[in-house]
């Protein structure tokens, strides 16, 4: 269980303050042992959830905070727990003196997006620290620290050394914090590509790359080339941003990252809904003209609905949660049409055909488009377009209703109000709206 327990107050005192839990809305703290940790934090936050998956700590915990509102124990294992519900809480910030034994499981769990986590403080063995925190030309530097610092900032705050826990580990500790990169810092790239290409990369150290990648499209040497660097190349000589360059060269991306073109042409219509022209994107959203969208909601055979985080490159609601699919129809597109296009496009699934589940007549509430709201089944793999999509993830409807409700302002508008359509709730002047 990897126990290794907290005995200065003074560290202790001073790890907490690092997550800067007063007046946070939720701060979790991840193995609270015998509360070393959780005594700084405790009155702080508005809310102190604690996730203890040993059987007889966890219950002695639930005992000492009972009756205290602002505390909740969760007696299950970290590397497991669902962080779906968790969406609806908000940024969450996380906390803990990790299991050694399970650390990498736990960051992996929490810190793949899609995650509520907003910010965390982790201490774990020094060695692992230096791993994630490391940067091309650092001994530690490696796949590990590729795959979190795609997504993460990591800083090494501190180190700790044995004497300070109970009993004492053999070896050296440090705390980190992890931060969000800014999405925007790096060009858009495949995540699941990136992953697999640095895996591979990294897999026998002695190799060079070349004998470790897949043919690259065009070739090595125009690969190497692109990168300014020699043919015999190793993995850890290349920086993060080398790496995003050669995930984006097996894509076959040759041009920089256009964002969303002001010129696309929509049907402009009426308020009957009826065709009355063409414009650009750029003077429909700009003179608030009525036009035409289209959502899908995908449902797979769990009864679970895929929803997407739009990319920061999106000119309408940059990284606000949408339906698994939505976009506008072209001039001359019929909704049908549209539905399976943007399923294909965003998503990378094929299906034959939708079926169609409301129509929503346009307003401010969903940005002044007659919306069409269309349901796909779907159980295979979903492959996100980097540039439209940040991840997304499967999502219980009950989960979505409480998220939907609790904070609205995560979402673009025209998915609450397709989703209000179709739970049937919302009170909206719906002209026609079915399951
Ligand atoms: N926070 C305490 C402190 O600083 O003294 C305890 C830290 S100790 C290194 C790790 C804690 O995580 C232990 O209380 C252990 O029971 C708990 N733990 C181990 N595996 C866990 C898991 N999978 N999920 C949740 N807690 C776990």
């Amino acid at each position: 269980m990897g126990q290794n327990f907290l005995v200065d107050a003074s560290i202790s005192r001073w790890i907490a303050d690092q997550i800067v839990p007063d007046d946070a809305p939720l701060v979790v703290e991840i193995g609270p042992g015998m509360g070393a940790l959780t005594e700084h934090l405790i009155g702080r936050p508005k809310k102190l959830v604690l996730i203890e998956k040993d059987y007889q700590l966890a219950p002695e915990l639930q005992r000492r905070f009972e009756g205290r509102a602002d505390v909740e124990v969760i007696a299950e294992d970290a590397t497991r727990i669902d962080l779906r519900p968790w969406f609806r809480h908000g940024p969450v910030k996380l906390i803990g003196n990790l299991p050694y034994s399970v650390g990498g499981e736990i960051l992996k769990h929490w810190l793949t997006p899609p995650t509520p986590v907003s910010s965390a403080v982790f201490m774990l063995q020094k060695e692992v620290c230096d791993r994630l925190a490391a940067k091309c030309g650092d001994d530690a530097y490696g796949a590990l620290s590729l795959l979190v610092q795609k997504d993460w900032n990591v800083e090494i705050l501190r180190i700790v050394p044995p004497e300070v826990f109970q009993p004492r580990p053999k070896v050296d500790s440090a705390v980190i914090r992890v931060t969000p990169r800014d999405p925007a810092t790096l060009p858009v790239f495949d995540r699941v590509l990136f992953d697999r290409l640095v895996r591979m990369g990294f897999s026998q150290r002695r190799k060079q790359m070349k004998n470790l990648l897949p043919e690259a499209p065009g070739g090595w040497s125009m690969l190497v080339e692109a990168l300014g660097v020699s043919a015999t190349v190793r993995a850890e000589e290349l920086s993060l941003e080398q790496w995003i360059q050669i995930a984006r060269c097996y894509e076959n991306r040759t041009t920089a990252d256009a964002g969303q073109k002001a010129s696309e042409v929509f049907d402009v219509v009426n308020e009957r809904n009826e065709v009355t022209g063409q414009l650009t994107r750029g003077e429909v959203h700009a003179r608030k003209l009525l036009h035409r969208a289209v959502h899908i909601f995908v449902i797979n055979s769990r009864g679970k609905i895929y929803l997407h985080q739009r990319s920061h490159l999106k000119d309408v609601s940059p990284m606000k949660w949408d339906s698994s699919a939505a976009g506008h129809l072209d001039a001359g597109e019929a909704y049908a049409d549209a539905a399976v296009r943007e399923l294909k496009e965003e998503i990378g699934i094929d299906v034959p055909s939708t079926e169609l589940a409301a129509q929503i007549p346009a307003g401010e509430h969903t940005d002044h488009e007659f919306v069409e709201l269309r349901l796909a089944h779907h159980d295979g793999p979903i492959r996100c377009l980097p540039e439209e999509i940040a991840t997304g993830e499967w999502f219980k409807p009950e989960d979505i209703d409480a998220w939907v409700a609790a904070r609205p302002q995560d979402f673009a508008k025209g998915f609450v109000t397709c989703w209000k359509a179709w739970r049937g709730v919302g009170g909206e002047k719906l002209e026609k709206a079915h399951i």
